[in-house]
């Protein structure tokens, strides 16, 4: 089986109310450390933590994008008050775009109006955006582990992964091995 793990900022930003063991132990997105590497990961250059106020903006743009996602997932749409919603959070920044020298070439970058925490809306936002209009929206699923709520790009070929990763895939096939030993060892008596 291919394990291809596509990336995208907005996939690791919804998938951030899950723990890595798939157990809410603790809202990530308060935990400092966390915060400065998930910013390091993304180029989100922010020199400082966000105050209650931006975790709050920012617990509900993921609750929003998480809610959008499950119905993508299992609709495969999404609904036309929705997109406005998402068009409300890209109308709400500006930035310009600047030359940087670079040491034998030149890049053209985006530069934000306001370096703040609105940069980090825009990022997230923006990644979803591409997310829904460059990549194939049938690919985008819900790990198939009832108690996962991890969302993923399934690049597979045939379009046929089930589970975010290898832990969840184990754990399932484990139960399933059980039940069907469980219910043998029935059959047997
Ligand atoms: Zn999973």
């Amino acid at each position: 089986m291919e394990v291809i793990k596509m990336e995208l900022l907005c996939i690791d930003f919804i998938n951030s109310q899950w723990y890595k063991t798939h157990k809410v132990f603790k809202e990530l997105l308060k935990d400092e450390k966390w915060f400065k590497n998930f910013c390091l990961k993304w180029n989100l250059s922010i020199t400082y933590m966000p105050n209650k106020e931006m975790i709050d903006t920012l617990l509900g743009l993921r609750e929003f994008l998480s809610y959008v996602t499950n119905n993508l997932c299992t609709k495969k749409t999404i609904d036309l008050k929705d997109i406005n919603k998402i068009n409300e959070y890209l109308k709400a920044f500006s930035f310009y775009k600047m030359i940087e020298k670079e040491k034998d070439s030149f890049s053209l970058k985006t530069i934000p109006v306001k370096s703040d925490l609105s940069f980090i809306l825009f990022e997230i936002i923006s990644s979803f955006a591409e997310l829904i209009t460059k990549y194939d929206i049938q690919r985008i699923k819900l790990c198939e582990n009832p108690e996962c709520g991890w969302i993923f790009y399934d690049e597979s070929r045939n379009r046929t992964r089930k589970w975010c990763d290898n832990t969840c895939a184990t754990l399932i096939k484990v139960r399933r091995f059980r039940e069907n030993q469980k219910h043998i060892q029935r059959k047997s008596k």
